[in-house]
């Protein structure tokens, strides 16, 4: 299932917004911690000190927020390294260990070759890799079936190419969704952005590969990314 051109303008104009709104929101930030900072030897006298800093701490963890929020929406061109794909699966199964664990569902990583290489903006690809294993953690969750959760990351190097698969026992997906689910704000969760994937596909498609869907209701879902060889 592939994305359309225009599926893409719907992200890069969600770029656009995402990037006007920080600047709106941006501005009273600065101008409030301007203020708080102006306030702050009286704060001292009345020993409120204290509440300086945490409105201070606050607003920098907000403009974080909007930082990292905006980094996400704006294509960029990936800083492509050579790395092994080894450590990169395994540190991101990492991040995922303690959400696993509270639900009950095993991820397993295949033994992957260790010289294998894949020429990769490594924050961008472990987001992307991040946002397909949230996923299947979540049609985990979903799942009304008894069996346990598992998740199963295998790399593979073949000819020119190296293959990521991400494969889950959840709730797997009907045509509608799987037609769907690489369309910026498509959805079927309730707290859900539709993002994710959008995203993960624009990254993909920025290094030169493409991402698979193959997925059965009641079985699982299986992505599968290619890419290419530096
Ligand atoms: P969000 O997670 O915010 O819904 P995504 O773009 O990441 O946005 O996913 C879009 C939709 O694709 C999800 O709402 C879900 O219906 C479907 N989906 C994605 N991955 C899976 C999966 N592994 N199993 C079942 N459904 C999935």
């Amino acid at each position: 299932i592939e994305q359309s051109a225009y599926q893409n303008d719907k992200l890069a104009m969600l770029g656009k917004i995402a990037a006007a709104i920080a600047h709106e929101i941006r501005n009273p930030l600065t101008s409030i911690r301007g203020f708080i900072q102006l306030l702050r030897p009286h704060l001292v006298q009345l020993g409120k000190e204290e509440y300086a800093k945490i409105v201070i701490d606050e607003i920098d963890r907000a403009n974080e927020i909007i930082y990292e929020f905006l980094n996400s929406s704006k294509p960029s061109t990936p800083d492509k390294q050579d790395i092994h794909v080894a450590p990169l699966l395994k540190e991101v199964k990492l991040l995922f260990e303690s959400e696993a664990i509270l639900k009950g569902c095993d991820i397993e990583l295949a033994e992957i070759d260790p010289a294998l290489t894949v020429c990769v903006d490594t924050k961008q690809m472990k987001q992307a890799l991040l946002n397909i294993i949230q996923n299947a953690l979540d049609a985990i969750g979903g799942t009304v079936c008894q069996e346990r959760g598992m998740i199963r990351i295998s790399a593979t190097g073949q000819a020119s190419q190296v293959i990521i698969s991400v494969q889950d026992n959840g709730s797997g997906m009907d045509f509608h969704t799987q037609s769907k689910l690489f369309d910026p704000f498509f959805t079927t969760k309730l707290d859900g952005t539709g993002l994710g994937l959008a995203v993960c596909y624009r990254i993909i498609k920025n290094h030169g590969g493409h991402i698979q869907v193959d997925s059965d209701i009641g079985l699982g879902t299986r992505f599968k990314i290619t890419l290419p060889l530096c």
